[in-house]
């Protein structure tokens, strides 16, 4: 027996119950889309809060990194100080040694000799006593520094943990959130005809985050705003099927016309 009413409709919403009219179809399928929708933006959220815990993670290791760095260049400032006064004991010593020879030496040469290397040796000492003058007031500096550094790593990474810790416990929240949604997603999607649900995944497959149930607004199709025939139009104005958009194949409805806004007369004769 052929159906005989003719028409674009998608086939897919045949033989539901009697009481479940177009309008109530459209109703449900919006209301489902309303879920999914909300489940898209708490997905969405989560993933923001992901990114922006990467990137406080990241600033931790970043102030970590140049405290580290502080720390180091004090620690070889130090070192670098401690052997230049080693390299200056050292010289004093031969100084001393070349001092003590100079009584016992027999030719005038290698006295003369022993005087050219004590005052060598005093030029050397000189030059590395200003030298450790100069890394003396960069061990400070850098001693400094690395405790500020300390300081504030410590209080920044304070202020950070407690920004994390923040965004864990808004996570868990929308965790919550979009769990307790999608059981309630659930047992709404459950509860209408099969075929229906069916048309409805079936469009939503492989584009979260969009709409599945659009709305006609003057001759367009509100998911992929192409202009639709008339054919297609006037099918969902009998609204015996459900019907797809043939290009995007949403399922397309005309919304209902806005209430009309009370008139200034209308509102006087009211009061
Ligand atoms: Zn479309």
């Amino acid at each position: 027996v052929r159906g005989g009413r003719g028409g674009t409709r998608t086939g897919t919403d045949e033989g539901y119950p009697d009481q479940f009219s177009m309008n109530d179809k459209i109703v449900a399928l919006l209301k489902l889309q309303e879920f999914d929708t909300s489940l898209d933006g708490l997905l969405q959220h989560q993933a923001r809060l992901g990114t922006e815990r990467d990137e406080l993670k990241k600033k931790i290791q970043t102030l970590q990194q140049q405290f580290e760095e502080s720390k180091k260049a004090y620690t070889q400032a130090q070192v670098d100080k401690k052997n230049l006064e080693l390299d200056i004991e050292s010289k004093q010593q031969a100084i001393r040694k070349s001092s003590g020879e100079l009584n016992s030496v027999k030719s005038n040469e290698a006295y003369k000799g022993l005087l050219t290397q004590i005052e060598e040796g005093r030029k050397a000492v000189s030059a590395l006593e200003d030298r450790v003058l100069e890394l003396m007031e960069t061990v400070d500096r850098l001693q400094k520094e690395s405790k500020d550094r300390e300081k504030s790593f410590g209080q920044d990474k304070g202020l950070i943990e407690k920004k994390i810790a923040d965004i864990d416990a808004e996570e868990k929240r929308l965790q919550a959130e979009a769990e307790e949604k999608t059981k309630e997603r659930e047992a709404f999607s459950q509860a209408l005809p099969e075929p229906l649900r069916r048309q409805y995944d079936g469009v939503r497959r492989g584009r979260r985050g969009t709409a599945v149930v659009v709305p006609i607004k003057e001759n367009i199709c509100g998911g992929c705003r192409m202009t639709l025939p008339a054919s297609v139009i006037n099918e969902v104005m009998k609204g015996a099927a459900l019907i797809s958009c043939e290009s995007c194949s949403r399922i397309l409805f005309i919304p209902p016309k806005p209430a009309a806004e009370p008139s200034p007369e209308n509102k006087e004769v009211a009061s």
